[in-house]
């Protein structure tokens, strides 16, 4: 069984539709592909009608989180498995807050006459610097309890990927997983070997489940569907713990 839990389709920052994706992942050799849009789950529906015969579909959504701590604060991705539609509405409402971003404000720079063009918005003078905007990213804690309040299973994406920037510290891992997270996400490309290794001791000290996934973007990344898979029983896990919607096979 080849199971992959994290893909990207346009309904976020992907380049194939989520028709595209399924059919791509039953041509990959998948027997499961999760759907995880960042912060959205307006893919599900077009993913499920176009599921490919024998093709698994995990629904899904990656939720942008943040860690407060001390004045500080970290990024960090929650993936979230099988939830029902009902308390993710409140996720989905803090994600809305997100997604007012750059373009927006500098449409409203343009709009106030404060700058004649996108391009020149973005610069340093402007967005580049005195608006940079982090987007309203849900704390941590929070999105957890919505997860689980929804039916989901929460699984932290790609905790060691310091190529994209800080990453939270073990101590952080082990409150979440106090708090009811119940995987981790070893098997990355942003993951060197040694990190996965990390991941995996980390995972099996605090008894979390442990993914891997190709956070298959389209072309707007190299990484292929299939590239990085999740092992079956950690798989049926998830599936287990799942109360909120069911796995659809086409
Ligand atoms: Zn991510
Ligand atoms: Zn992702």
């Amino acid at each position: 069984m080849r199971i992959d839990l994290h893909t990207h389709s346009t309904a976020s920052d992907g380049t194939f539709t989520p028709a595209q994706v399924v059919t791509a992942a039953a041509g990959a050799g998948l027997d499961v592909v999760a759907l995880t849009d960042h912060d959205t789950t307006a893919g599900w529906a077009a993913a499920e009608a176009a599921l490919p015969p024998g093709l698994t579909l995990v629904r899904g959504a990656e939720l942008s989180c943040r860690w407060y701590t001390d004045g500080d604060s970290i990024g960090l991705h929650l993936l979230a498995y099988l939830f029902d539609h009902v308390s993710i509405q409140e996720v989905r409402g803090y994600a809305a807050g997100g997604t007012v971003g750059r373009p927006h404000l500098a449409h409203a720079l343009i709009a106030r006459g404060l700058v004649g063009t996108v391009s020149e918005a973005f610069g340093p003078r402007w967005l580049g610097q005195r608006y940079r905007l982090p987007k309203a990213d849900i704390d941590v804690f929070h999105a957890l309890a919505l997860v689980r309040a929804a039916g989901g299973v929460p699984v932290f994406a790609h905790p060691r990927a310091s190529v994209r920037g800080r990453i939270v510290p073990d101590s952080l891992i082990v409150d979440l997983a106090g708090a009811g997270l119940a995987g981790i996400e070893a098997d990355h490309e942003d993951h060197s070997p040694q990190e996965r290794e990390h991941v995996r001791a980390l995972a099996k000290e605090l008894d979390l489940l442990v993914t891997g996934s190709s956070d298959f973007h389209g072309s707007n990344k190299s990484v292929t569907l299939g590239a990085y898979t999740t092992d079956p029983r950690a798989y049926h896990r998830i599936v287990e713990l799942a109360r909120g919607v069911p796995t659809v096979t086409g």
